[in-house]
C-alpha cells in the first residue's frame, strides 16, 4: 500500500481545485493530492455553453489555475484517474483497479454527470451531451458551420444557452421542452416567459408541453428526434440538455448518508469521519434554511469549494451563503440570489422594463424578500443579497417603484 497521506480530493473540477486552495489559505502544510477522473488540469464549465462554445474564450482562459500554481502550491493533481472505492474505517481509498492511497482526510468533489436520454436512438452520432470541454469543442464543430437543424431536448439553462450559441452560428433552432413554460423549475413560469419572449425574438422555436418518444436516425447518424403523438422533428443536430444527476456512486457504496447528493453539515463533513463533500454532489446542511440543499452551480464550486478546504485543515467553518447563478443569453446578462426553495407558487415583483429586459425580480415570502434577478441592471446583486441576509420586510409596491432607492430598504429588517 502507498503510504501517502494528507489530504486527498477526488475530483478535479472547480470545487475540488478550490478546496485545494482553500486549505492552503489555511495553512495547511501538508501533502494535497487531487484524483482527477478527467485528463485535464481543473477547468470552470460555465463558459462550454456560452464563450468557449461561440469560440470567444480559449482553453487556456478556463482553467481555474495556470499549471503552474500546483507545482508552487505544492498540490499533486492524478489526472485521468478515478477513485473506484473508499475504505472510511481505515482511511483508504483504491484509485483505478488496484492502487491503494491514505488519506488523513478525503473530500469527495465528484460533481455531476449530465443526464442521458434513456429512449431509443440516444447513442446515435450528432446526437450531444454537454459537460466537459471535449463536449463543448465536439457541439461546436458541429454547430459552428451553420446551417444546420438543431434540436435542443431540454429547456433548462444549458438547453437555452445552446439555442442561444447555435442561433448565433446561424443554425435553425428548435427547443423541447416538458413543461409549459422554459425554466419553470428553475425560476418560475413568469419569470421563465422573460427568456420564452427573449428566445422567439431571436428566431427559435420554442415547443413547450412537448415529450421526447426517441431519436430517429439513418446510417447510425440522427436525422430527426421523434416527439409523442409521432411527428418527427428534423435534425442534423441533438443537444440533450435534461439535467444533472449527483456522481454519489463512491459515497453510497462506502455507506455514507446520500440523499439527494451526499449529505453533510455546515462544515461539509458527511456522516463519515474524516470525509468531506462539496459542489455539486454534496447536499450541505445550509443554518439558514436549517435543511441540507444541494447547489449545481459555479459560485457554489467556488466559494463552497475553497471553506470546505478551510474546514478540512481545521478552520471552524459554518456555510451560510446565499446561493447565486448567472446566465448569458445573446444580449441578456442575468444574477440570481436567493433562496429558490422559497419561491415556489410566488409571482415575481417586477422593478423596471420588463419588456425591455431590464429589470430587478423580487420574490418576496411572506414579506421578505427570498430571492432577487436582476436582468441586464447591474450592480445591485449584492443589495439584493443584503435584502435576503437581513430578511428585510419590503412592501411589493414599494419595492417596484425605481424611484425608491433600493438602498432605502436595507437595515429594515423584520
Ligand atoms: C455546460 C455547463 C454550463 C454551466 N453554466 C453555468 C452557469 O452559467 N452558471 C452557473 O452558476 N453554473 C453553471 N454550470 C454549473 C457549474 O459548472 C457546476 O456547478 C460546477 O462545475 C460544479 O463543480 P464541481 O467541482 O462540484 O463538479 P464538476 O465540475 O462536475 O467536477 C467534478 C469532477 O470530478 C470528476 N470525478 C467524478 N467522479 C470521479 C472519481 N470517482 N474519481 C475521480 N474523478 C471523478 C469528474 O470527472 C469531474 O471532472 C454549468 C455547467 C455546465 C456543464
Amino acid at each position: 500500500m502507498d503510504s501517502s497521506s494528507g489530504l486527498v480530493i477526488v475530483g478535479g473540477g472547480l470545487a475540488g481545485a478550490r478546496a485545494a486552495e482553500g486549505a492552503r489559505d489555511a495553512a495547511y502544510d501538508g501533502s494535497i493530492t487531487i484524483i482527477a477522473g478527467e485528463d485535464a488540469m481543473p477547468y470552470i464549465r460555465p463558459p462550454l455553453s456560452k464563450e468557449f462554445l461561440i469560440g470567444k474564450d480559449d482553453r487556456a482562459s478556463i482553467d481555474v489555475h495556470p499549471e503552474a500554481w500546483y507545482a508552487e502550491q505544492r498540490v499533486e493533481v492524478r489526472r485521468g484517474l478515478r477513485a473506484s472505492s473508499i475504505d472510511p474505517a481505515a482511511h483508504t481509498l483504491t484509485l483505478g483497479d488496484d492502487e491503494v492511497l491514505r488519506y488523513d482526510r478525503l473530500l469527495l468533489a465528484t460533481g455531476a454527470s449530465p443526464r442521458r436520454f434513456r429512449g431509443p436512438g440516444a447513442d446515435l452520432t450528432g446526437v450531444h451531451l454537454l459537460r466537459t470541454v471535449d463536449d463543448s469543442i465536439a457541439l461546436r464543430d458541429a454547430i459552428a458551420p451553420g446551417g444546420r437543424r438543431v434540436v435542443i431536448v431540454g429547456a433548462g439553462w444549458i438547453g437555452l444557452e445552446v439555442a442561444a450559441a447555435a442561433r448565433g452560428y446561424g443554425n435553425d433552432v428548435t427547443v423541447l421542452g416538458l413543461e409549459t413554460v422554459p425554466l419553470n423549475a428553475a425560476i418560475g413560469d413568469t419569470a421563465g416567459s422573460v427568456f420564452a419572449e427573449l428566445h422567439r425574438a431571436h428566431g427559435v422555436t420554442l415547443r413547450m408541453s412537448t415529450s421526447v418518444a426517441g431519436m430517429v436516425g439513418a446510417e447510425g447518424r440522427v436525422t430527426g428526434v421523434e416527439i409523442d403523438g409521432g411527428e418527427v422533428v428534423p435534425a442534423e443536430v441533438v443537444v440533450v440538455g435534461i439535467g444533472a444527476i449527483p456522481e454519489t456512486g463512491l459515497a453510497e457504496a462506502a455507506g455514507l448518508e446520500v440523499d439527494n447528493g451526499v449529505t453533510t453539515d455546515a462544515a461539509f463533513l458527511t456522516s463519515a469521519v474524516d470525509v468531506y463533500a462539496v459542489g455539486d454532489v454534496a447536499s450541505v446542511l445550509h443554518p439558514v434554511l436549517r435543511r441540507p440543499i444541494r447547489i449545481e452551480h459555479w459560485a457554489n464550486a467556488d466559494v463552497a469549494g475553497k471553506a470546505a478546504g478551510r474546514s478540512m485543515a481545521g478552520q471552524k467553518v459554518e456555510y451560510d451563503e446565499i446561493p447565486y447563478f448567472y446566465t448569458d443569453q445573446y444580449d441578456l446578462g442575468m444574477e440570481y440570489s436567493g433562496y429558490g426553495t422559497l419561491t415556489a407558487g410566488i409571482d415575481p415583483v417586477f422593478r423596471g422594463d420588463r419588456d425591455a429586459r431590464e429589470f430587478v425580480a423580487f420574490w418576496v415570502n411572506a414579506g421578505k424578500v427570498v430571492a432577487g434577478m436582476n436582468v441586464n441592471v447591474w450592480d445591485v446583486n449584492e443589495t439584493v443579497q443584503r435584502l435576503i441576509r437581513d430578511e428585510v420586510v419590503v412592501e411589493p409596491a414599494r419595492l417596484a417603484d425605481p424611484a425608491v432607492p433600493l438602498e432605502a430598504f436595507v437595515g429594515t429588517s423584520g
